[in-house]
C-alpha cells in the first residue's frame, strides 16, 4: 500500500480520502470487483463518493497502472493485485476464480518478448468455460 502512495506522490497526484479508501478495497480484494461493489466496500468504510467521482479516480488508478480494468461480458472489473495471477471466468453465472499458475507461462512471456523484440510489461490470462455449480 506504501508503495502504491509513493506511486502517487511521485506521478504528482493527490492522496485525497477517497483515493486512499478506493486503494485500500481494491487491496484488500486482492481480485476483481465490479463498480457496484466498490460502493458496497466503500459504504463500509463510510465512504460515500458519487458515481462520478469513483469513476474519475478508477480511470486514475488504471491510466497509471495502479489498478488493473478488465471488461468480461460487458461488465468492467477493477482489481490491484497482490500477487501476479490469471482468472476462471464462468460464462454462465459470471463468477470468476483467481488462479495461480505454475511459472510456465511466465517462462514463456520472456520468450515471446525475445523474439518478438517486445518489451512486454504485464499480460492478463482469463479461462472461459463452465464453474463447478454450473455443470450440474
Ligand atoms: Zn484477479
Ligand atoms: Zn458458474
Ligand atoms: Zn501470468
Amino acid at each position: 500500500m506504501n508503495t502504491i502512495h509513493n506511486t502517487i506522490k511521485t506521478l504528482g497526484g493527490r492522496l485525497t480520502k477517497t483515493r486512499k479508501a478506493i486503494i485500500e478495497v481494491l487491496s484488500e480484494n486482492r481480485c476483481f470487483l465490479t463498480k457496484a461493489e466498490i460502493i458496497q466496500k466503500l459504504r463500509d468504510k463510510k465512504i460515500k463518493p458519487d458515481r462520478t467521482t469513483l469513476y474519475r479516480e478508477l480511470v486514475y488508478l488504471t491510466k497509471n497502472q495502479i489498478a488493473r480494468k478488465n471488461t468480461i461480458n460487458g461488465i468492467e472489473y477493477f482489481e490491484i493485485p497482490q500477487d501476479h495471477h490469471h482468472h476462471l471466468v464462468c460464462v454462465s453465472c459470471n463468477s470468476i476464480q483467481s488462479v495461480d499458475m505454475s511459472n510456465h507461462l511466465e517462462k514463456q512471456e520472456k520468450q515471446i518478448a525475445k523474439q518478438n523484440k517486445f518489451n512486454i510489461i504485464n499480460h492478463s490470462l482469463e479461462f472461459y468455460g463452465y464453474c463447478h455449480n454450473c455443470q450440474a
